[in-house]
């Protein structure tokens, strides 16, 4: 991330320092002086959460598909690397080079959640670009965006060079061709760039767009190149005739979706009209069967990963889910590899599909009624029934789940007194669902979220409640809801206020984002972090009147900051569902091949794009490896020792991304693990120690257990194919085999100071004393007291910075060198961790 030396320096200092490393299994990494153009594709939030982003590892395998692009990645650093970038005078740099972000030619964010706006502020600060594109010099990067937050650009729109609304694969390679013949013909000026950009569909150029603001505080946007007055959304029309990426990148530590994710299908054709997603990604475009079986086959040989996540608006609408899933379980059932989706309408619930997904996955189950009365779903289009609710409910305690989770939403147009009665009356009529006797009773969790009326929906005109009238709602329903026995759990209103002011703002906002950020707002969407008093300081900064963007009724009249974006579904088709919603009526879903006319499709280039073949055939496996291992599984095992080494960027690995990283060192290498038995099997795998963050090591061990006919000779070349950076295999024996089956009775380490020295004569008075008690306390709490003099087998300073400690190893309570380092010389914490300690193979 950053140039070796400062890198070497700061990361022993910082939480969760393998997010920063950049030489995951799979990454990119090309010599940037030998490409045309060098992109940054900046992700603004934690790594953990940008990392689980599947668009953006679309962009990335794209636009490195191409041999004269490269494109890096770079997520917002935690706050405490923040202040380390800052204090160390270091500017922000992309994972896989180390090259500081200025120096990219393009840094592409992109933006999904409004509550990430500050930490786009965050990353420009750290690179050392200017916030607003009006400011920036020839010399800085373009700086461009996307994702469903350009919906509504405008908030954010003066930080901009370009945004990209809509579907952006194509329209990424089309931005950069144009960039890279740009470049070529010695194009220097900004705006001629910008023009040629325009001309590309979903192409928005924010400083192309004047801004005036009428008496009443309306944006009026108008263009100023006649020939591009508003911006269309771009429309991959067909999924399967572009490349999906076949070997994502495998992230260290928990990202939030730990496991291979298959967009099966975009767009959803439902027709929620609280629902932006199902309004700006119309239409319904499934991927082929076979594209989905054999794209995961590649994807898990690829990663490791032993979940698979099957993504889409809808998953229980794809056309053949049923055959689909069962050809997945079938094929990677004996892998024990699961398969798992985030999101199903109750009404796609069938005994098939619960029976299918209760194989992999029982712990939680969720269901969106979204509304408690059948008046207010109707309103909404969900299209759901009581009845639907009740039976999904009932389904999934037969068949055995142990927690079902429901979501709901508070502040829906017209909502009464009543609705929100609803919500509880049918929370608690579920409640009374009772499991099959002899099953334990489920629990419940009741999730609520405040109604933001968002950009593109029948809703857009409607007034978003109050911050009061929020928080009352919410607790009335938790007081109504005690009794039920739920765990309920709600989204903070100031959180949904903060929402609903950007998704529906203009570009005065961008003012507020600026005193909010220089206030300290920071990952303003992570409860820990998020500071109302912050941004209401930067509210009255900026004097902007909130209630304008979120409380105001707005009339059809009135111009809407983002009307110059057309999204494709028409205007007059939101009007009349916003019509048909005060009715009461209801819109069919046109996967079937009805039409009701939302102005997305054209029938000759974009049209919904649904799987209707014989789902049987589309599934014809390909019968890879692993299913001659269901028809033939190992008939014995054998248990193997392997010893391994750790050293350099590795010593960062902790010791549960250790376990994740050699599980799916195997799996890519092909060599089977044995597993536990049991309800949910584990492969059999145990590490003798767990080095703490930090620690280096020439001499650890493994043990496992695999296949008796397995080539043990060839499994170190194997496995070191797929191991990362620093992490080597260096032998493997049966247990028993290397001298010391257990531990060895002393344990020696090579330490390294980096900055300060060891004195001499705190070592001086350690020898000369007979006893050296050290308080240790246990993970736990409790208090021990150890005798370092008999804890400590030698220790040797061979220079003012380093030294050799061996400390005798028995049951019992164990000491660090760390903390004889501490005890012994006083040394301070950053000291510490800053040195180099290696457990070596010494004998004292
Ligand atoms: S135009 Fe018709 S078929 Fe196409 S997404 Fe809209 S409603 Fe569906």
């Amino acid at each position: 991330m950053m140039t070796e030396s400062k890198l070497s320096d700061i990361l022993p200092l910082v939480r969760q320092p393998s997010r920063y490393l950049g030489n995951e299994i799979n990454r990119i990494q090309k010599d940037l002086s030998a490409v045309d153009l060098r992109m940054a594709l900046a992700f603004p939030d934690m790594y953990e959460i940008g990392t689980s982003h599947f668009g953006m590892q679309i962009l990335y395998d794209r636009l490195n598909s191409r041999n004269n692009i490269a494109a890096e990645r770079v997520f917002t650093p935690d706050v405490d690397m923040q202040a380390r970038l800052k204090a160390a005078g270091q500017p922000l740099t992309a994972l896989e080079s180390g090259r500081p972000l200025r120096r990219f030619d393009i840094i592409g964010f992109s933006l999904l959640y409004e509550l990430n706006y500050t930490n786009i502020l965050s990353m420009l600060d750290l690179a050392g670009i200017p916030f607003y594109a009006a400011d920036r010099r020839q010399s800085d990067p373009l700086i461009i965006a996307g994702g469903p937050c350009t919906a509504n650009p405008e908030p954010v729109a003066p930080f901009f060079d370009a945004m990209v609304v809509g579907d952006g694969e194509e329209t990424i390679l089309a931005l950069a061709d144009i960039w890279m013949a740009w470049k070529k013909e010695g194009g220097t000026e900004k705006d001629a760039l910008l023009r040629r950009w325009q001309a590309v569909e979903g192409m928005y150029i924010p400083s192309f767009f004047d801004v005036v603001f009428d008496t009443a505080g309306h944006a009026r946007l108008s263009a100023r190149h006649p020939d591009f007055p508003t911006v269309r959304r771009a429309v991959l029309p067909d999924l399967n005739q572009t490349d999906f990426p076949a070997a994502p990148v495998v992230p260290y530590g928990r990202p939030v979706h730990d496991r291979l994710r298959m967009e099966i299908s975009r767009g959803c054709t439902r027709g929620c009209r609280f629902c932006q997603a199902g309004m700006i990604y119309r239409p319904v475009r499934d991927r082929a069967p076979e594209a989905i079986l054999s794209l995961t086959q590649k994807g898990l040989d690829a990663t490791g990963y032993d979940e698979i996540s099957l993504l889409s608006l809808s998953t229980g609408d794809y056309g053949c889910i049923g055959p689909l899933l069962t050809q997945l379980m079938t094929r990677h059932a004996a892998d024990h590899r699961a398969v798992s989706f985030p999101s199903l309408r109750a009404d796609t619930l069938t005994p098939e599909l619960i029976g299918l997904i209760k194989k992999v996955r029982k712990t939680g189950f969720t269901i969106a009624p979204e509304a408690g009365s059948q008046r207010m779903r109707d309103l909404i289009n969900k299209n759901i029934t009581r009845a639907d609710v009740e039976k999904s409910v009932r389904f999934v305690f037969e068949q055995g789940w142990q927690v079902i989770k429901l979501y709901f939403m508070i502040g829906l147009p017209t909502e009464t007194r009543d609705d929100l009665q609803a919500i509880v009356d049918l929370v608690k009529d579920l409640r009374r669902i009772r499991p099959p006797k002899g099953r334990r009773r489920p629990g419940m969790n009741v999730s609520v979220t405040t109604f933001i009326p968002k950009a593109h929906t029948p809703f857009q005109w409607h007034a978003q409640i109050s911050l009061e009238e929020s928080r009352q709602k919410i607790d009335w329903l938790r007081e109504q809801l005690k009794p039920a026995r739920v765990r309920f759990k709600w989204q903070r209103p100031e959180v949904s206020w903060i929402e609903g002011i950007f998704s529906r703002g203009d570009r005065r906002l961008a003012s507020l984002l600026v005193a909010a950020h220089r206030k300290g707002c920071r990952f303003d969407g992570w409860s820990d972090h998020f500071d109302f008093d912050r941004w209401q300081a930067a509210m009255d900064e900026t004097g902007l009147d909130a209630d304008f963007y979120t409380t105001r009724q707005r009339s059809f009249d009135d111009p809407l900051p983002w009307d110059h974006i057309d999204a494709r579904v028409s205007r007059s088709f939101l009007v009349k569902e916003w019509q048909r919603a005060l009715d009461g009526q209801t819109t069919g879903d046109c996967r079937q091949g009805k039409c009701y006319q939302c102005g997305v499709c054209d029938f000759k280039t974009i049209a919904p794009v649904v799987f209707s073949g014989n789902p049987a055939d589309a599934a014809a496996p390909e019968a890879p490896f692993r299913e001659n291992r269901e028809k033939n599984p190992p008939q014995s095992y054998k248990k193997l020792q392997l010893t391994y080494t750790k050293t350099n960027d590795a010593r960062f690995f902790g010791h549960l991304e250790m376990v994740n990283i050699f599980v799916r060192a195997f799996r890519r290498a092909g060599v089977d693990l044995k597993f536990t038995e049991g309800f949910h099997p584990k492969p059999k795998i145990s590490f003798a120690d767990s080095l703490p963050v930090g620690m280096e090591s020439l001499n650890e061990f493994l043990t496992i257990e695999v296949p008796s006919h397995t080539n043990i000779d060839a499994l170190p070349g194997r496995l070191n194919s797929q191991l990362p950076d620093g992490l080597s295999v260096t032998g493997v024996m049966p247990p028993g085999g290397r001298k010391q089956s257990q531990p060895p009775d002393v344990v020696c380490y090579r330490i390294d100071l980096q900055t300060g020295q060891f004195d001499p004569s705190c070592l001086q008075a350690f020898i000369a004393r007979k006893t050296w008690l050290h308080e240790k306390r246990t993970v736990k709490g409790k208090v021990t007291r150890l005798d370092l003099k008999k804890m400590v087998h030698t220790v040797t300073l061979s220079a003012d910075r380093q030294l050799t400690l061996c400390l005798t190893r028995k049951p019992g309570p164990s000491l660090r060198p760390s903390e004889v380092l501490k005890a012994i010389f006083s040394l301070g914490d950053g000291e510490i961790r800053q040195a180099r300690i290696v457990k070596t193979q010494d004998t004292p």
